[in-house]
């Protein structure tokens, strides 16, 4: 039995010790030097007496030396929580104090923006980390690691402004990575084309089934993901078979048309999507110019390890239809929840997704009132503990009884007397003439739906084009054209800052 995931490092370490397992802007490294400079960052910990089963702030920007001081954390028997370095110095600080780490490993570059921060804890530089070659204690440790000791703790974005620590088990990456790598025939022969960032929950299908199948991690420079054509012949150059993104990042190159320009038939297998809705027009773009390629959408939130739902593409949708999320992964259970927290299986009736499995977090780190929130007892099941974890997500069954995601919780509206999902306008919207980008808000103040759009196109135009997709009291009471949509850190349309333009 695997009880922690750094076997698949020492596997393929042994396995393929020559081959390249992560490839950034500047540095590569085989399978062999990747363990190799793990251990010596665990033992630095070691010899530090920091742990073991204590956080440590990863605090690097995104390269090979990132997923170095993860895998050396982990060896050490912690558990590692990465920051962005481009985070404000006052949102670092809540998180360092939530957290309360006594190490954050940074490099020479970043060293004094720590030194600025509210933190008395050690430090190790990265840089200074020597290779050694007696690992003893290191590998004693490691024999004690649980499946439900942490591996992670990924930050998310409260809704009171605090952010929220995800806590999540070596088990929980364990059940998620089988999972993933057989589903997807993952391989030592393909190549992964990394774009989410490591503070990013989408990053660990990218991380650990590289880690477990052996296949090399290359991290996309974040530059080309406004430039589509670059983009595409880094994936050929590269010869990437598999990537796993944001719709966002997707969308930059369908709409730019750039499949036009590069032929990546015959290098990419597999495209995989998650994080936020899929637009189907979009989607056919991508289908029309790859039309062997795999497709699958993903669907879950950080709390429940990255993905819980999945589809794989396997017919053909109109622009205006919506892309079903599909149905559970292995070991994971989807209860559709109605306000009665009564089970719904019938067809076209939402409700709230909720998760069981092992999935789930192991909640909010240093925050109960949170976790008791979001982690609640099953409802269906009175007669021992059993968490679920309500995602706040509104889905319901289509007509195959396939998941369809809907929106937000919080997305949905009661306007004029009537209940609406935003996603429902944002689909519909999605599928116009012209379109790539758009997303719906509702102004409370004005009782007023607001589009934000990438298409200048007048309302009454708007309007007079929904009138066959959706009734007329959904549609757009104003209409704000923004030629560049603003995206979040993770790489998702950022609606915090579309609401300041309500
Ligand atoms: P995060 O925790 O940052 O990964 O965000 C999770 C949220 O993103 C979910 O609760 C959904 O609201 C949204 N989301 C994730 N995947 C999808 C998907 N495939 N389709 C629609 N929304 C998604």
């Amino acid at each position: 039995m695997q009880t922690n995931v750094l076997h698949w490092l020492d596997n393929t370490a042994k396995r393929y010790p020559n081959e390249m397992a992560i490839i950034d802007e500047n540095y590569s490294m085989t399978w062999s030097q990747y363990r190799k400079k793990s251990l010596g960052i665990a033992k630095a910990i070691i010899e530090m007496n920091y742990g073991p089963k204590r956080p440590i702030v990863v605090y690097l920007d995104k390269s090979a030396a990132v997923l170095v001081s993860f895998m050396g954390t982990a060896y050490s028997g912690n558990f590692y929580s990465p920051i962005d370095t481009t985070m404000p110095k006052a949102r670092v600080e809540k998180i360092l104090e939530i957290l309360e780490p006594g190490l954050i490993i940074t490099s020479r570059n970043l060293f004094s923006a720590i030194k600025k921060l509210d933190y008395k804890g050690e430090i190790i530089v990265y840089e200074d980390i020597r290779c050694v070659d007696d690992f003893g204690d290191v590998l004693e440790i490691q024999e004690h690691i649980l499946d439900t000791d942490l591996l992670y703790v990924l930050f998310t974005s409260g809704s009171t402004g605090v952010p929220k620590g995800v806590c999540i088990s070596h088990g929980s990456v364990i059940d998620y990575i089988d999972w993933v790598v057989d589903t997807f025939s993952i391989s030592f022969d393909d190549s992964f084309g990394n774009q989410a960032p490591f503070y990013f929950d989408n990053s660990i299908l990218d991380i650990y089934s590289s880690m477990k199948s052996g296949a090399a991690l290359y991290l996309i420079p974040r530059k080309l993901f406004s430039q589509p054509v670059p983009l595409l012949n880094y994936l050929k150059e590269k010869e990437i078979s598999t990537i796993f993104w944001v719709p966002s990042a997707l969308i930059v190159i369908s709409k730019l048309k750039a499949l036009r320009n590069v032929d990546l038939t015959g290098t990419l297998k597999r495209i995989l999507f998650c994080g936020e809705v899929m637009p189907n027009k979009q989607l056919n773009i991508w289908r029309k110019f790859l039309p062997n390629v795999l497709y699958a959408n993903l669907y879950g939130p950080t709390e429940i390890t990255d993905a819980c739902t999945y589809y794989i593409v396997d017919r053909d949708f109109r622009d205006d239809e919506p892309l079903p999320i599909g149905k559970p992964m292995r070991n994971t259970e989807i209860m559709v929840l109605d306000e009665e927290n009564k089970l719904i299986s019938d067809e076209g009736k939402p409700g709230e997704l909720c998760v069981r499995g092992s999935c789930l977090s192991k909640g909010y780190y240093n925050n109960k009132e949170k976790t008791d929130s979001a982690f609640v007892q099953n409802p269906i099941n009175d007669s021992y503990p059993e968490k679920i974890y309500r995602t706040g997500d509104i889905v319901q069954y289509n007509e195959k009884h396939e998941l369809v995601y809907m929106s937000r919780k919080d997305y949905q509206i009661k306007h004029m007397g009537h209940r609406i999902e935003l996603g429902e306008i944002e689909t519909a919207v999605s599928s116009l003439e012209g379109v790539s980008q758009c997303c719906c808000l509702y102004d409370e103040q004005r009782c007023r739906i607001t589009l934000f759009i990438d298409k200048e196109i007048p309302k009454e135009e708007i309007n007079q084009m929904l009138m066959n997709l959706i009734p007329a009291y959904m549609f757009p009471g104003k209409v704000i054209v923004m030629r560049d949509m603003p995206m979040n850190a993770n790489g998702k349309i950022d609606r915090v800052r579309l609401k300041e333009l309500l």
